[in-house]
């Protein structure tokens, strides 16, 4: 796996538990708003380069205290050795929860199928129309990240659907279509926006009333 980043104890990123979080590198979206910049290259820089061995190290030593793992990016279903990671954190005996953009429901379906996935909390980053401009992809799958959401949502696994409010980007109009794009019984949040490292500089010096 190439991580990025690991924290070893967190009480915000797994609703109800605490746990620790791996982030990934490497994302296929260029969000505008994205405070990860240095999470999005594919190849890793080898001076923010954490070693896979010392994160499950950390992981086997602490494994009684921590409620789970939050597997975040990037975009971890990018990297093939994803499920083998997996693997290795469920036989810590630890919960995973994966954070994913859905750009890849194939991956997602597979993950699911194994068992190895305890949360799932994606992304909606806009409404449909609007996916290729907002994740900086002119040729964004969005029927993929719609097969991901329906997945997600019959998956019977908890799992939530999150949508970053960046006003200088989406009207209200926007929001209430992407509530639209909610199936009903998946929980959806809100979650604020972060101007100042944002992946496009133009939003930095832009302040957004919470
Ligand atoms: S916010 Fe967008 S660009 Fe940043 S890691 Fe998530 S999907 Fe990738």
């Amino acid at each position: 796996m190439k991580l990025a980043g690991f924290v070893p104890l967190s009480l915000c990123d797994y609703p109800g538990r605490v746990a620790a979080v791996v982030f990934t590198q490497g994302c296929n979206f260029r969000c505008p708003w994205c405070h990860n910049g240095h999470l999005l290259p594919l190849a890793a820089d080898p001076a923010q380069a954490v070693s896979e061995a010392h994160v499950l190290s950390v992981l086997a030593e602490r494994r009684k205290r921590l409620g789970g793992v939050v597997v975040s990016g990037g975009e971890p279903t990018l990297q093939p050795a994803l499920p083998r990671f997996l693997r290795s954190l469920k036989a810590l005996g630890l919960d995973v929860k994966l954070d994913t953009n859905g750009s890849h429901p194939q991956v997602l379906r597979q993950l699911l199928a194994d068992r190895l996935l305890d949360y799932v909390a994606m992304d909606v980053k806009a409404p449909w129309e609007r996916y290729a401009a907002l994740t900086g992809q002119s040729v964004c799958d969005v029927a993929a990240v719609q097969a991901s959401l329906a997945l997600i949502a019959a998956s019977g696994v908890p799992h939530a659907f999150r949508t970053t409010r960046v006003d200088p980007l989406l009207s209200e109009r926007e929001y209430g279509d992407i509530r639209t794009q909610i199936p009903l019984g998946s929980t959806h949040t809100w979650q604020a926006f972060r101007p100042a490292y944002s992946h496009d500089p133009a939003l930095r010096t832009v302040c957004c009333p919470q």
